[in-house]
């Protein structure tokens, strides 16, 4: 059983890991008066998913295509001590799905008076008719994904966008994920609004989600808010310093540099699966379910063209075999300092993100290139503009996929932990990709800092399913 969450009077507590999750933690044990506090990054820099990076040609680019929206006041306030207010850029969201020789604005399933005839009429009749059904038998609350997509849009929506799309970001078929981390996450439909919109009478509303509008840095991406908040914390902050073992009994971590720094409280908001891995003294069994836990790699090619930046849109999604991309991301609309010398009459800067398993092999050179036809086929930009910059970056621990039986994992492996002082936080420290995104981690590094100080419960348990409103992000 877990210890009931502890006052800290005298105690030293380690921070693993400085992205959002564990600067915010860092920050918020400072502002409670608690500066004892050690913080631990692998990287060079901090900001983990979060970070940003400017290659060689002058073009910034996130790990992947992030916007930075919030579910949480605490989340705002943060971003307001960091920046001045012109030094955010307003954007409002404007995304498409790529279906067949068109555009379909995002939510794809909400939009269905923009395909073709045969493919709108196959998808709201399907629609329609799992509607009828749920009104007289609910979904099971543990369906599979596959069943619970079928039963909220119905064999013509699965078999055109739900299926392929999710099938291509999770590198699984949704028949082997749960459905209990949806929430937000998939937009619902009302089967009234979807008839009113074929009436041409008056279009569902555009701007579904948390993330209709959402800010960027007006210079160096999203990893300039981490960068900002590193640099404000005054303690001690080591990057370069990886933890290679944990001794939950002599209360230790290790360094890879063989420094051994003690802990009464370690903060770990690294992937759960290395940490069980680390960690002394772990049974078999809880070691057994941390390996169950399964995540996706993606690769983030940034393209640079010497070409204006002329299309308006945010981002896109792209559910085609024949893509290798699933998402490609507008990132000079973004911010005009994410091209060089930030002159978009001369530059536009397309970000593409492609799942893949964990560890397979990856030829750079012909994802660029298959990346850089897709862009120019689908007139991102046009044929002829010339390549500036193309950048690679592989993110081992993308996405922690919502296995069905990744919550069974997470009561055996979280609990065990937390009771010896352990307590794992963040993206994949939680491996609840519900709560995944940057507001979220931050909110889990100022509620464990609060706990730990105060006494005070969490809002975002790391174990059961939040029961606030969760998820804002972008599947
Ligand atoms: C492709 C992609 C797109 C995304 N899009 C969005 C978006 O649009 N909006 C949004 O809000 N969020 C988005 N996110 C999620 C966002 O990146 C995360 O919410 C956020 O980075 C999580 O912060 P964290 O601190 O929990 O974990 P991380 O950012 O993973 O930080 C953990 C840190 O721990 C360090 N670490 C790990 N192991 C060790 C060790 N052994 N020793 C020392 N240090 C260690 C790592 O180097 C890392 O810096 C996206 C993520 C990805 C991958």
């Amino acid at each position: 059983m877990p210890r009931r969450p502890h006052t800290l009077r005298f105690g030293k507590i380690v921070i693993l890991g400085a992205g959002p999750c564990g600067l915010a933690c860092a920050d918020e044990l400072t502002r409670l008066g608690y500066r004892g506090w050690t913080l631990l990054e692998a990287a060079p820099v901090a900001g983990g998913l979060a970070a940003s990076v400017v290659d060689p040609a002058g073009f910034t680019w996130d790990l992947g295509g992030h916007v930075v929206f919030s579910h949480f006041g605490e989340f705002d306030r943060l971003l307001a001590e960091l920046f001045a207010p012109g030094e955010l850029l307003h954007h409002d969201r404007s995304s498409y799905v790529r279906f067949r020789d068109r555009w379909v604005p995002y939510p794809f399933q909400q939009h269905l008076q923009d395909l073709p005839a045969e493919d709108a009429e196959a998808c709201v009749h399907d629609l329609l008719d799992v509607a009828c059904r749920r009104r007289e038998q609910r979904l099971p609350a543990d369906a599979d994904f596959a069943t619970w997509l079928h039963g909220m849009y119905g064999s013509g929506l699965v078999e055109r966008f739900f299926g392929p799309y999710n099938t291509k970001v999770w590198v699984m078929p949704p028949e082997q994920m749960g459905s209990s981390w949806v929430a937000e996450r998939v937009a619902p439909v009302n089967p009234d609004e979807i008839l009113t919109a074929f009436s041409g009478t008056a279009p569902p509303a555009r701007c579904w989600g948390p993330n209709s509008t959402f800010v960027c840095p007006s210079g160096g991406g999203t990893g300039e808010i981490w960068r900002r908040l590193a640099t404000r914390l005054e303690g001690d902050l080591r990057t370069g310093a990886r933890v290679v073992a944990v001794d939950p009994e002599a209360r230790t971590v290790t360094l890879a540099s063989g420094e051994r720094i003690g802990f009464d409280y370690l903060v770990a908001t690294g992937p759960l699966n290395r940490l069980t891995t680390m960690t002394a003294g772990v049974p078999s069994s809880v070691r057994a379910s941390a390996g169950r836990l399964r995540h996706t790699t993606v690769a983030v090619v940034g393209l640079g063209y010497r070409a204006p930046t002329t299309d308006e849109r945010s981002w896109l999604y792209f559910p085609q075999k024949n893509v290798p991309f699933y998402r490609a991301t507008n990132f000079s609309k973004y911010a005009p300092a994410n091209v060089p010398g930030a002159d978009t009459d001369t530059f536009s800067a397309w970000m593409t993100e492609t799942s893949m398993f964990p560890r397979t092999h990856l030829s750079c050179s012909r994802l660029i290139s298959a990346c850089d036809r897709s862009v120019r086929c689908h007139g991102l930009v046009s044929e002829h503009a010339p390549l500036a910059s193309a950048h690679t970056e592989l993110i081992e621990y993308a996405y922690p996929v919502p296995t069905l039986d990744r919550d069974a994992a997470l009561a055996e492996v979280v609990p065990w932990l937390e009771t010896r002082g352990i307590y794992p936080r963040g993206r994949f420290g939680t491996w609840r990709y519900e709560i995944g995104n940057m507001d979220h981690a931050v909110k889990m590094g100022l509620d464990i800092a609060r706990r730990l100080v105060n006494g005070t419960a969490e809002e975002l348990p790391a174990t059961a399913p939040a029961a606030v409103a969760v998820a804002g992000g972008r599947v």
